[in-house]
Protein backbone atom coordinates (compact mmCIF):
# COMPACT_ATOMS: atom_id res chain seq x y z
CA UNK A 1 0.00 0.00 0.00
CA UNK A 2 1.14 3.53 -0.53
CA UNK A 3 1.01 5.38 2.49
CA UNK A 4 -0.35 8.92 2.89
CA UNK A 5 2.30 12.14 3.31
CA UNK A 6 1.10 13.97 6.25
CA UNK A 7 3.34 16.85 7.37
CA UNK A 8 4.34 16.14 11.07
CA UNK A 9 6.40 18.76 12.96
CA UNK A 10 9.55 17.58 14.65
CA UNK A 11 8.35 16.97 18.00
CA UNK A 12 6.47 13.87 16.92
CA UNK A 13 6.22 10.14 18.47
CA UNK A 14 6.98 7.27 17.41
CA UNK A 15 4.33 4.47 18.15
CA UNK A 16 4.39 0.60 17.29
CA UNK A 17 0.56 -0.59 17.16
CA UNK A 18 -0.59 -4.43 16.86
CA UNK A 19 -3.27 -5.35 14.80
CA UNK A 20 -5.09 -8.19 15.55
CA UNK A 21 -8.45 -9.89 13.96
CA UNK A 22 -10.18 -13.30 13.68
CA UNK A 23 -13.57 -13.04 12.47
CA UNK A 24 -15.55 -12.35 8.98
CA UNK A 25 -12.61 -11.71 6.54
CA UNK A 26 -9.48 -10.79 9.12
CA UNK A 27 -6.95 -9.98 6.27
CA UNK A 28 -9.71 -7.13 4.97
CA UNK A 29 -10.49 -6.28 8.53
CA UNK A 30 -5.92 -5.50 9.43
CA UNK A 31 -5.47 -4.34 6.02
CA UNK A 32 -8.53 -1.90 6.69
CA UNK A 33 -7.50 -0.91 9.49
CA UNK A 34 -3.92 0.02 8.29
CA UNK A 35 -5.08 2.36 5.51
CA UNK A 36 -7.74 3.88 8.58
CA UNK A 37 -4.49 4.20 10.76
CA UNK A 38 -3.30 6.08 8.23
CA UNK A 39 -5.53 8.29 7.19
CA UNK A 40 -5.82 9.66 11.33
CA UNK A 41 -5.20 13.13 12.01
CA UNK A 42 -1.36 14.20 12.56
CA UNK A 43 -0.78 10.61 11.86
CA UNK A 44 1.14 8.71 9.49
CA UNK A 45 2.26 4.93 8.96
CA UNK A 46 5.73 4.60 8.19
CA UNK A 47 6.52 0.94 8.41
CA UNK A 48 4.31 -1.99 8.25
CA UNK A 49 4.72 -6.04 9.01
CA UNK A 50 3.44 -8.77 7.36
CA UNK A 51 0.92 -10.53 8.15
CA UNK A 52 0.82 -13.44 10.34
CA UNK A 53 -1.57 -16.46 10.96
CA UNK A 54 -1.26 -17.19 14.32
CA UNK A 55 -2.89 -20.02 16.50
CA UNK A 56 -5.04 -18.61 19.42
CA UNK A 57 -4.06 -17.92 23.20
CA UNK A 58 -5.58 -18.61 26.02
CA UNK A 59 -9.04 -19.52 24.27
CA UNK A 60 -8.24 -22.08 21.86
CA UNK A 61 -11.36 -23.05 20.96
CA UNK A 62 -11.38 -20.01 17.82
CA UNK A 63 -10.21 -19.25 14.59
CA UNK A 64 -7.28 -18.67 13.63
CA UNK A 65 -6.13 -14.85 14.21
CA UNK A 66 -4.04 -12.54 11.35
CA UNK A 67 -1.80 -10.69 13.47
CA UNK A 68 0.44 -7.79 12.00
CA UNK A 69 2.23 -4.86 13.54
CA UNK A 70 2.73 -1.13 12.49
CA UNK A 71 5.18 1.66 13.05
CA UNK A 72 2.67 5.14 13.04
CA UNK A 73 4.60 8.72 13.60
CA UNK A 74 1.99 11.15 15.43
CA UNK A 75 1.81 14.25 16.99
CA UNK A 76 -1.43 12.88 19.35
CA UNK A 77 -0.97 12.52 22.97
CA UNK A 78 -1.16 8.52 24.13
CA UNK A 79 -4.59 8.69 24.93
CA UNK A 80 -6.17 10.43 22.00
CA UNK A 81 -4.40 7.36 19.71
CA UNK A 82 -6.28 5.01 22.10
CA UNK A 83 -9.31 6.96 21.74
CA UNK A 84 -8.80 6.91 17.89
CA UNK A 85 -7.95 3.15 17.72
CA UNK A 86 -11.46 2.60 19.88
CA UNK A 87 -13.25 4.30 17.44
CA UNK A 88 -11.63 2.08 13.87
CA UNK A 89 -12.14 -1.20 16.08
CA UNK A 90 -15.95 0.31 16.43
CA UNK A 91 -15.96 0.63 13.03
CA UNK A 92 -15.15 -2.54 12.43
CA UNK A 93 -17.92 -3.77 14.27
CA UNK A 94 -16.39 -5.01 17.28
CA UNK A 95 -18.27 -5.03 20.42
CA UNK A 96 -17.30 -4.00 23.66
CA UNK A 97 -18.73 -4.93 27.73
CA UNK A 98 -20.98 -7.05 25.78
CA UNK A 99 -21.76 -10.43 26.58
CA UNK A 100 -20.48 -11.31 22.79
CA UNK A 101 -17.15 -10.06 23.80
CA UNK A 102 -14.87 -12.71 25.97
CA UNK A 103 -11.80 -12.17 27.00
CA UNK A 104 -8.81 -13.12 24.83
CA UNK A 105 -12.16 -14.49 22.47
CA UNK A 106 -13.34 -13.73 18.83
CA UNK A 107 -13.15 -10.01 17.64
CA UNK A 108 -13.47 -8.19 13.83
CA UNK A 109 -10.10 -5.91 15.43
CA UNK A 110 -8.27 -5.62 18.20
CA UNK A 111 -5.71 -2.83 18.28
CA UNK A 112 -3.31 -2.02 20.95
CA UNK A 113 -0.37 0.32 21.38
CA UNK A 114 2.66 -1.33 22.40
CA UNK A 115 5.05 1.31 22.38
CA UNK A 116 4.79 4.90 22.53
CA UNK A 117 8.41 6.85 22.54
CA UNK A 118 10.19 6.19 25.48
CA UNK A 119 7.02 6.52 28.08
CA UNK A 120 6.13 4.21 30.78
CA UNK A 121 2.43 4.53 31.58
CA UNK A 122 0.20 3.07 33.99
CA UNK A 123 -2.94 4.64 34.05
CA UNK A 124 -6.35 3.69 34.24
CA UNK A 125 -6.97 1.92 30.80
CA UNK A 126 -3.77 2.82 29.12
CA UNK A 127 -0.83 1.04 30.20
CA UNK A 128 2.20 1.33 27.71
CA UNK A 129 4.09 -0.55 26.81
CA UNK A 130 1.54 -3.15 26.35
CA UNK A 131 1.48 -5.37 29.75
CA UNK A 132 1.32 -8.50 28.14
CA UNK A 133 3.88 -8.04 24.48
CA UNK A 134 6.62 -9.53 25.43
CA UNK A 135 5.64 -13.03 26.18
CA UNK A 136 3.58 -12.99 23.30
CA UNK A 137 4.70 -14.46 19.88
CA UNK A 138 2.38 -13.13 18.09
CA UNK A 139 3.08 -9.34 18.28
CA UNK A 140 6.94 -9.93 18.77
CA UNK A 141 7.76 -11.66 15.37
CA UNK A 142 5.87 -8.90 13.61
CA UNK A 143 7.39 -5.91 15.77
CA UNK A 144 10.65 -7.91 15.04
CA UNK A 145 10.40 -7.82 11.37
CA UNK A 146 9.84 -4.02 11.44
CA UNK A 147 12.03 -2.86 14.27
CA UNK A 148 14.44 -5.61 15.61
CA UNK A 149 16.25 -3.23 17.77
CA UNK A 150 13.15 -1.06 19.44
CA UNK A 151 13.28 -1.00 23.15
CA UNK A 152 10.14 -2.34 25.04
CA UNK A 153 11.20 0.65 28.06
CA UNK A 154 10.99 -1.52 31.37
CA UNK A 155 11.50 -5.30 29.68
CA UNK A 156 14.35 -4.85 26.64
CA UNK A 157 15.37 -5.31 22.75
CA UNK A 158 12.47 -6.75 20.78
CA UNK A 159 14.44 -9.28 19.57
CA UNK A 160 16.14 -10.16 22.88
CA UNK A 161 12.62 -10.40 24.24
CA UNK A 162 11.35 -12.65 21.34
CA UNK A 163 14.40 -15.02 21.33
CA UNK A 164 13.10 -16.26 24.98
CA UNK A 165 9.56 -17.19 23.11
CA UNK A 166 8.52 -20.34 21.39
CA UNK A 167 7.65 -19.17 17.64
CA UNK A 168 5.98 -22.49 16.53
CA UNK A 169 1.89 -21.19 16.38
CA UNK A 170 3.03 -17.64 13.53
CA UNK A 171 3.70 -18.22 10.57
CA UNK A 172 3.63 -15.89 7.54
CA UNK A 173 0.85 -15.62 5.40
CA UNK A 174 0.72 -15.32 1.57
CA UNK A 175 -2.07 -12.66 0.56
CA UNK A 176 -3.22 -10.86 -2.15
CA UNK A 177 -3.23 -6.66 -1.48
CA UNK A 178 -7.18 -5.58 -1.47
P1 LIG B 1 -6.86 -7.10 24.84
O1 LIG B 1 -6.35 -6.20 23.76
O2 LIG B 1 -5.95 -7.17 26.03
O3 LIG B 1 -7.23 -8.47 24.34
P2 LIG B 1 -9.10 -5.28 24.86
O4 LIG B 1 -8.74 -4.90 23.47
O5 LIG B 1 -10.51 -5.64 25.13
O6 LIG B 1 -8.20 -6.48 25.39
O7 LIG B 1 -8.63 -4.11 25.78
C1 LIG B 1 -9.15 -3.93 27.04
C2 LIG B 1 -8.77 -2.55 27.53
O8 LIG B 1 -7.37 -2.44 27.58
C3 LIG B 1 -9.20 -1.38 26.66
O9 LIG B 1 -10.43 -0.89 27.04
C4 LIG B 1 -8.09 -0.35 26.87
O10 LIG B 1 -8.55 0.78 27.57
C5 LIG B 1 -7.11 -1.07 27.74
N1 LIG B 1 -5.71 -0.82 27.41
C6 LIG B 1 -4.76 -0.63 28.36
N2 LIG B 1 -3.57 -0.43 27.80
C7 LIG B 1 -3.75 -0.51 26.46
C8 LIG B 1 -2.86 -0.38 25.36
N3 LIG B 1 -1.56 -0.14 25.52
N4 LIG B 1 -3.39 -0.51 24.11
C9 LIG B 1 -4.70 -0.77 23.94
N5 LIG B 1 -5.59 -0.89 24.95
C10 LIG B 1 -5.12 -0.75 26.20
MG1 LIG C 1 -6.93 -4.49 22.69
Amino acid sequence: MTFSDDNLSASRSIVFVALGSNLDDPVLHVQRALREIDELPETALMKISSLYETVPEGLEDQPPFVNAVAQVATTLSPHDVLARLHAIEAQHGRLRNTENEVRNGPRTLDLDILIFDELQISARGLTIPHPRMHERAFVLVPLVEIAPDVVVPGKGIAKQLLAALDTAGVALLKYEEQ
